[in-house]
């Protein structure tokens, strides 16, 4: 936004309270040398040409392989959902039509709408009637509960809604046509991205509720992408996010994996160990993995905000934020809440980058 905005002519702040840019798609070389994605693995990937085109004046392109396997029994077995999975877990070759017997027989019908169809009240629902019993237990039911610290009965279904499955033998994790990493990283992108005579970057500096009244008098328009409660004040209470613990390690030999994230749905505290070099490409004799640890987020701790937990109290609460967020969208300096925080919704970078694309040029 910020980017568009001035390649109009218009002078823009950002204001940013970590001390980078690139927010959680913030990557940095370690102590090793190994380039890291700080905040958790950012996968890039779309559909859209148009923000691939947007994006590529600031970026050169590496294809990138994103390749997920889970710890199942103690045996390595490929997620998505897929022929591949069934085949690797059974020990006898799937195809397209044994795959939706399989899922025919194991699914459980649990509420049936006017038009027939299966609708899911909560997460748990929503992956007993895609996949049965027995790979729910095996693949969601403890990974869920171990990354958002309830059970996926209390959960959206929107939350497990976006797990893929394939009648195919395709391991790609994600399904978007373009699986790309810049080749010299995300956050060099971004650096890119800011670099402008009218765009002013002021890193370490939190824009709290308290702040807002005086940015309103100086400029004619504003993005916000923090917390919506925070915005408010939380005045009508808390919106509660997951967060997670990042541990770090690294290993003087070149991969410790076969592929870039390996998910322990059913031992350990942590969820998934994640060694990014198999996206980045990085060639270098040494690798660092991390071990992401879901955690509670709390306000005043140094735990971050990563995931809304999409609960019907926070839901409901959401509805009330958003009222409000409606009466600053008027006025003369409307302000907007642009992201995962602000709107209190998960998006991937893809989504957000387009959505902030074409907002800024509406409004520009
Ligand atoms: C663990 C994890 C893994 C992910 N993996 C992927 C992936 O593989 N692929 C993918 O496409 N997407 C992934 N995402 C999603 C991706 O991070 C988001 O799509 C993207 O970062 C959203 O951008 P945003 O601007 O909405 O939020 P953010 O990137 O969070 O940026 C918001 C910025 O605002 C700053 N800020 C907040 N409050 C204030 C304030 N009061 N004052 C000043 N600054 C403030 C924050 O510090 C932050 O830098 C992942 C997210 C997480 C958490």
């Amino acid at each position: 936004m910020a980017r568009v905005f001035a390649d109009s002519g218009h002078e823009v702040d950002v204001f940013e309270k970590r001390s980078h840019i690139a927010g959680n798609c913030y990557d940095e070389y370690d102590q090793h040398g190994v380039l890291i994605h700080k905040y958790g693995p950012h996968y890039f990937r779309t559909d859209s040409e148009i923000l691939l085109e947007y994006l590529s004046r600031f970026a050169r392109w590496r294809s990138a392989s994103y390749h997920v396997q889970a710890m199942i029994d103690g045996e390595l077995v490929p997620l998505p959902i897929s022929l591949s999975t069934l085949t690797t877990l059974t020990g006898r070759v799937f195809n397209e039509q044994e795959l939706a017997l399989y899922l025919q027989n194991a699914r459980v019908g649990i509420g049936t709408s006017v038009e027939g169809q299966f609708e899911p009240k909560n997460a748990e629902e929503q992956c007993l009637v895609r996949f049965g019993t027995e790979i729910y237990q095996k693949f969601f039911l403890h990974y869920t509960a171990k990354q958002w610290g309830i059970l996926p009965k209390d959960l959206s279904p929107s939350v497990t809604a976006r797990i893929p499955l394939r009648y195919n033998f395709d391991q790609r994790y994600p399904e978007e046509k373009y699986q790309v990493l810049p080749s010299d990283g995300l956050t060099a992108m971004f650096k890119r991205m800011l670099f402008h005579p009218k765009i002013q970057v002021k890193i370490n500096t939190i824009v709290g509720s308290e702040e807002i009244a005086a940015l309103k008098l100086k400029y004619s328009l504003i993005f916000y992408t923090g917390p919506i409660d925070q915005y408010f004040n939380c005045v009508y209470g808390q919106l509660s996010y997951r967060s997670l613990y990042f541990e770090w390690k690294n290993f003087s030999f070149p991969y410790l994996w076969p592929c870039v994230q390996i998910n322990y749905p059913n031992e350990h505290p942590y969820t998934r160990c994640v060694e990014i070099k198999h996206a980045t490409g990085q060639l270098i004799s040494s690798t660092t993995v991390c071990y992401e640890h879901p955690v509670r987020y709390c306000q005043d701790s140094t735990t971050e905000p990563y995931y809304p937990m999409l609960t019907q109290d926070n839901l409901q609460l959401l509805e009330r934020y958003n009222v409000m967020v409606d009466e600053e969208s008027v006025g003369s300096t409307p302000v907007h809440f642009v992201g995962r925080l602000a709107e209190y919704r998960y998006y991937n970078m893809d989504q957000i980058l387009l959505k902030a694309y074409n907002l800024a040029n509406m409004l520009v």
